[in-house]
């Protein structure tokens, strides 16, 4: 390790296909990777969960001393992915393939952090606010990242990242979108604009800000379905309720739940599109006010009240869907609304909408491929993973937490960034998110898909942070971690459906 100048030479890590040259003392271009004396280490702890509450998550060196905690191994212990290492270049098995005994049943977990250049982010931000059209462009920093994808219900959802943007664009593109993916799934703020609509701040687990304004609330349904659901607690107490949406406006008097309950005509005309009685789509246009359209005065929504059913004095409640906007007006001898306070007698009704709201969040899932790359370090025969994953007969986790696998080729997984434990994503600067896997099995079918046998450890040695010989790298210190609560234990045998037909 001595070069003929006298200074120690520098060591090559090769966990990614950056090869940075470390030199003593110095860490690698994504610090994960430094140069210890001559030793390649992996710097973050490796991450070990323990199925039990309050676990303390103290980090404890390996390189220092031994460990003399109480990490002791055993059916509620298991070795995630989390600063275990890579598999890249790819000819090599996974850094950890660990044995253990479950109820009696010998299983293997394999354990490595996948480097994903395929990979994006979708995120799912309560609000009925416009944040921007369909396909409009997400940006952080200036760069394109992603795009305003499809409503959901209550809710507006985002796709960030992805191949295209982490290598089709300029070198500053790939390098933003994926700064902002790592900070979005390892729980850190990101601020985001929306070419032609919202600026936003958003952060897993947490409420939106949109255009400066913490959000709240997510609404309590549709128009519609505010109407019916509240029909028979307004019956007596109002002539007409609009409910203001961006998507379906509803109006009690012709809608099925006011006909049922013997509400009676007003001779209300809506501008917009009528679907079906008492629903209207395109009542006005998308924006940040009343109920997710652009309006700040919801008069401009009602064209008039037909003289031959309305009368002066009818009165009408107009509400969104969150209950932040709400207005009462009667009608004057001209038949023209005039609005007036809120009578008390509604302010229980637009409070009940306010209360059963739910909080707003932003979700952020992560989601990727595992790919033939990555299934090598798992089996010489990468589909049989695949295959194995698709029988249900590998149980797949990512930093220990649940993943929904989608249907049909590959192995094409997400997850909810808030259910792994703090800061298990990492990046290269390929560029490329690394984030965790573990598969997990029988030793019988991991075996059978011609899995590595060969570098199958206890799960003592992999705890006690022994690495197989086919590691090139050490690592520098382990954390013991509580599972989320909530999250299905990732070595149970309940996750398998062999279990389930012989409980
Ligand atoms: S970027 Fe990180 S993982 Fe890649 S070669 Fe450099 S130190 Fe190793």
């Amino acid at each position: 390790m001595t070069a003929t100048d006298g200074k120690p030479e520098k060591i090559r890590c090769d966990a990614c296909p950056v090869m940075c040259y470390i030199a003593e003392g110095r860490s690698g271009a994504c610090d994960r990777y430094a140069n210890d004396n001559g030793n390649l280490i992996r710097l973050d702890p490796l991450t070990i969960l323990e199925n039990r509450e309050n676990t303390d998550a103290n980090v404890v060196p390996f390189l220092e001393r031994e460990w003399d905690g109480d990490i002791v191994a055993g059916p509620e212990t298991f070795v995630t992915a989390i600063g275990a290492g890579t598999t890249y270049p790819d000819y090599k098995p996974a850094p950890f393939i660990v044995a253990s005994e479950v109820d009696g049943v010998d299983m293997v977990t394999v354990v490595t952090e996948g480097i994903f250049s395929y990979c994006g982010v979708k995120l799912k931000i309560d609000t009925d606010r416009h944040l921007g059209d369909e396909c409009a462009l997400v940006r952080s920093e200036g760069e394109v990242i992603g795009h305003v994808t499809t409503s959901e219900y209550g809710s507006q959802m985002l796709s960030l990242g992805g191949v295209h943007h982490l290598t089709g664009g300029s070198k500053k593109e790939g390098r933003i979108t994926c700064s902002t993916m790592l900070a979005l799934c390892n729980g850190e703020t990101a601020d985001l604009t929306i070419d032609g609509g919202a600026e936003l701040t958003v952060q897993a687990g947490k409420a939106p800000t949109i255009n400066g304004a913490l959000e709240e609330r997510m609404r309590v349904g549709c128009g519609s379905a505010t109407v019916g659901m509240f029909a028979a607690q307004w019956k007596d107490l109002v002539d007409e309720v609009v409910v203001v949406d961006d998507h379906i406006t509803g109006v009690m008097s012709e809608h099925q739940a006011g006909k049922v309950i013997g509400w009676e005509p007003t001779g209300i005309k809506i501008n917009g599109r009528r679907s079906t009685p008492g629903r209207y789509f395109q009542v006005a246009e998308p924006g940040t006010g009343w109920g997710g359209t652009n309006l700040t005065d919801p008069l401009a929504i009602i064209s008039k009240f037909d003289a031959k059913t309305a009368r002066p004095g009818l009165s009408i409640l107009m509400v969104s869907t969150t209950g932040e906007h709400a207005a009462y007006f009667e009608l004057d001898d001209e038949l023209l609304p005039v609005q007036q306070d809120m009578p008390d007698r509604l302010l229980p009704s637009v409070r009940r909408i306010e209360e059963n709201c739910e909080p707003a969040l932003t979700s952020v899932l992560f989601m990727a491929g595992a790919g033939g790359s990555l299934r090598s370090g798992v089996t010489e025969h990468p589909v049989g993973l695949t295959r194995s994953v698709q029988n249900s007969l590998t149980y797949v986790s990512c930093g220990g937490a649940p993943v929904y696998t989608w249907p049909g080729g590959g192995i094409t997984f997400m997850t909810d960034v808030t259910r792994l434990p703090q800061n298990a994503f990492g990046y290269v600067p390929t560029p490329a998110l690394v984030a965790p896997l573990e598969f997990t099995m029988r030793a019988d079918d991991y075996r059978a898909l011609g899995g590595h046998m060969d570098y199958v450890v206890p799960l003592a040695e992999a705890i006690e942070g022994k690495t197989g010989r086919q590691n090139d790298h050490l690592l520098k210190g382990r954390r013991a971690v509580s599972s989320s609560s909530g999250n299905p234990w990732p070595a149970g045998p309940d996750n398998y459906p062999w279990r389930k037909a012989n409980p």
